[in-house]
């Protein structure tokens, strides 16, 4: 019998195999024989990528059908992009995306188009699509797979909106808490940033592109966008190879192992070269070091801005031929057709070699056919049944539950007790905007009239959680409102409360127009803050917001804090059932909460932030955070016993195997994350004080133990050495998990 299975199992999986590898060869044969049909005109045309609002009316989701025409006809555009202003229903994406299909259908060799959308935290531009935390609150929850579930239903989202091209995940490392994008990254940690990243573009793709439930996704946004030196977005990095291959590489090594289909490039310069310009990180690097082979889109605009905000290209051509021959495959124009005519004009000079085009539209043509667009450009009637199921829900209130992460909790204050009476106060209290951030309905996550009418606010979660006889507040809708920053209402409300919850944070915003020059919370959330200390009553923190904007001036006048992040659709329902204990809170910090600009430091620092000179007494206490990388309290109490490795000695390839006890030694049940960290002693460049090498999510019921075991080896404890290798060398390393600690020897 089992011999049967065996055979069973061979004969299946070959043929699985056979037919994969027929697949893309008949895919290979297919693309060359279209090339070779091809003349420049349709090659450049293909790598042309224009945005909706030069094919649209000022009609919302009506296309302008002249000039429609005159895109796919003319200038025989391969791909479009974006939204208006504002998500359009999927029933208009269908139509708008029919009527794409229609004039492609049209021309001489009916090359579909390639649509493409930023799909940041659930599916940003389709209205009612399901919102979920930012990446930055999912890297909170440690949770791999909710990071998978919550992208599962973004890919059958946009799907069936009839969109096959995802802009995401963002991979950019979290080191610049000042940066606007900050709350679309994992966080500083290298190995949260490459685990997740890797599962979400496995989970976007890993159907089949064919598949209604797929859609390609998009590295973002290659290399080091994340390292402004200013924090203003778009703005120069200086980025030494050894920070950038030991920090902000790993995270696409890993996202080219998952599969990632197509990757953008960093809008900004390294070390004084635009990136979409420069052939050593487009080809040296991605091509050959990572073996990528998907396709290279640039970012809006920035074949242009070489020339006229880096002022490397002296003409918009030149800047075409540099960007071109560094690597791109396309280009989000994506205003106009100027890249198309500078192209043409560019091969015709000899300045772009034609192999260099066709390896371009080659890639471009592959995910095509991959996609299944070939065989069906039209949005899939079947995709429509994946939009909107109820229990997607469900899985945003999970995620917006996980990411929540309780930072103070003086006395056990919290959870409260469902009779409290509450004072209500601060900007975020009914803002829907607040709670949701960048991405959301609109780029900037303003405007609340799109979001979905069952949409809650704090204030109403607050009133189904313990009746409107028990809320009293200050505030009003809308984040800016003057009511909201009363002062004097608080104080007055402030006696009939046992407790003030201030509802602090930031408003939606996303790329420059989040541009902030301090991190500090803005003077009026302050001053509330210490308004509602002068009343003497105790006071919890609710803080949603993109980014961890400094409270140390406000923190000792709080007894409680939470963070949640911008949750998405269900976080005010999640922070209502953390506040009153209907959820145990179990989100850990997937960054270093810092006190001031001056104390910017992550949690894997390097000895010498901690160790200080002797004549150095001022200079601050190295590591000091407000709160460090990986806190996050709970309701419950977890302890930590018996670390144990498998041997003291770890040899060449062979695997170390680590276990841990944890204990809920409360009487509720929890869930905790249980990290692992290693310390290497010595090495031949500076060691970091702790890495983070692996974690695991578990729960617990009151009273229960579970060992935990975990396994690392030689690569888990590499760095980046002086020559650029990664190496491992020989040496006394620690285990750490918790405050347990142990330790081997690598030979
Ligand atoms: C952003 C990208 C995004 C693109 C398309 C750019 O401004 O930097 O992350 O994918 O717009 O919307």
């Amino acid at each position: 019998m089992k011999k049967y299975i065996f055979l069973y199992v061979l004969t299946f999986s070959s043929i699985d195999l056979f037919a994969q590898k027929n697949n893309n060869v008949s895919i290979v044969q297919q693309v060359n024989k279209l090339l070779a049909q091809m003349t420049l005109e349709e090659k450049v045309g293909q790598m042309t990528q224009i945005t909706l609002g030069v094919i649209a009316t000022n009609k919302d989701g009506v296309l302008d059908k002249d000039s429609l025409k005159k895109a796919i006809q003319n200038y025989k555009v391969g791909s479009i992009l974006n939204v208006t202003n504002h998500a359009l229903s999927v029933e208009q994406w269908n139509k708008l995306l029919i009527e794409i299909a229609d004039e492609a259908n049209k021309t001489r060799l009916k090359i579909p188009v390639l649509y493409g959308l930023d799909g940041i935290h659930g599916q940003s531009y389709t209205l009612n699509a399901t919102l979920f935390p930012q990446n930055i609150g999912m890297a909170a929850t440690r949770n791999v797979e909710l990071a998978k579930a919550i992208t599962k239903v973004a890919a059958k989202e946009l799907r069936a909106s009839g969109v096959r091209w995802n802009f995401a995940p963002v991979l950019d490392i979290g080191r610049q808490p000042l940066w606007s994008r900050f709350p679309e990254t994992y966080g500083e940690d290298v190995y949260i940033g490459k685990t997740m990243g890797a599962a979400v573009i496995k989970a976007y793709e890993e159907d089949g592109l064919k598949s209604t439930t797929a859609v390609a996704s998009c590295m973002k946004h290659f290399l080091g966008y994340s390292g402004s030196r200013s924090g203003k977005d778009r703005t120069p990095i200086y980025l030494p190879d050894i920070e950038m291959r030991e920090y902000y590489l790993p995270q696409f090594i890993e996202a080219v192992k998952a599969g990632a289909s197509t990757v953008m490039i960093n809008s900004s310069e390294i070390n004084g070269i635009p990136v979409h310009a420069n052939k050593y990180l487009l080809t040296n690097v991605l091509r050959k070091e990572l073996g990528f082979e998907g396709l290279i889109v640039t970012d809006w605009e920035d074949i242009k801005r070489v020339h006229n905000r880096h002022f490397v290209a002296k003409t918009p051509r030149e800047a075409v031929v540099m960007c071109i021959n560094a690597g791109v495959d396309m280009s989000m124009v994506p205003n106009d057709y100027s890249f198309y005519n500078l192209l043409i004009e560019a091969v015709n000079k000899k300045e772009v070699s034609i192999s260099r085009i066709n390896d371009a539209v080659n890639r471009i043509l592959t995910l095509k056919f991959k996609l299944g667009l070939f065989d069906n450009p039209y949005p899939e009637k079947e995709a429509l049944q994946n939009f909107g199921n109820a229990s997607y829900q469900t899985l945003a209130l999970e995620a917006a539950r996980e990411s929540i992460t309780l930072l103070k909790n003086m006395a056990n204050i919290l959870p409260l007790n469902k009779n409290t009476k509450v004072l209500l106060a601060g900007p975020v209290a009914q803002s829907i905007s607040a709670l949701n951030g960048c991405w959301s309905y609109t780029w900037q996550g303003k405007d609340e009239q799109w979001y979905p009418t069952d949409s809650k606010t704090i204030y109403d979660a607050f009133v189904d959680k313990i009746g409107k006889a028990n809320v009293i507040t200050t505030t009003a809708k809308g984040f800016d409102s003057k009511e909201n920053y009363d002062t004097a209402a608080l104080k007055q409300q402030a006696a009939n409360a046992d407790v003030i919850v201030l509802c602090l944070g930031e408003n939606a915003y996303a790329e420059s127009p989040g541009n902030i020059t301090d991190l500090a919370l803005d003077d009026n959330q302050q001053m509330l803050t210490k308004a509602a200390a002068s009343t003497g009553k105790p006071i919890i923190l609710l803080l949603s917001q993109g980014r961890p904007r400094f409270i140390t001036n406000i923190e000792p006048l709080t007894n409680g804090i939470i963070n949640s992040y911008w949750a998405g659709k269900k976080s005010a329902e999640a922070i209502a059932d953390v506040v009153f204990g209907d959820y145990n809170p179990n989100g850990r910090l997937p960054f270093s909460y810092s006190r001031s600009m001056g104390e910017i430091i992550f949690y894997d620092r390097k000895p010498t932030e901690e160790i200080r000179e002797i004549f150095n007494d001022n200079a601050g206490l190295g590591y000091n955070p407000l709160f460090p990388f990986g806190y996050g309290l709970s309701y419950t109490t977890f302890a930590y016993s018996n670390l144990k490795l498998s041997s003291t000695n770890l040899k060449g390839n062979e695997d170390l195997k680590i276990s841990v006890t944890l204990s809920n030694t409360s009487t509720i049940a929890g869930k905790h994350t249980v990290e692992l960290y290693t310390r290497d002693l010595y090495a031949s460049v500076t060691p970091n004080i702790k890495r983070l090498r692996s974690f695991q999510k578990i729960s617990l019921k009151a009273g229960e133990s579970k060992i935990l075991n975990f396994s690392i080896n030689k690569s888990d404890i590499a760095f980046v050495n002086a020559q650029l290798k990664t190496v491992t060398e020989p040496g006394e390393f620690v285990v750490m998990i918790d405050t347990l600690k142990a330790s081997f020897k690598y030979q």
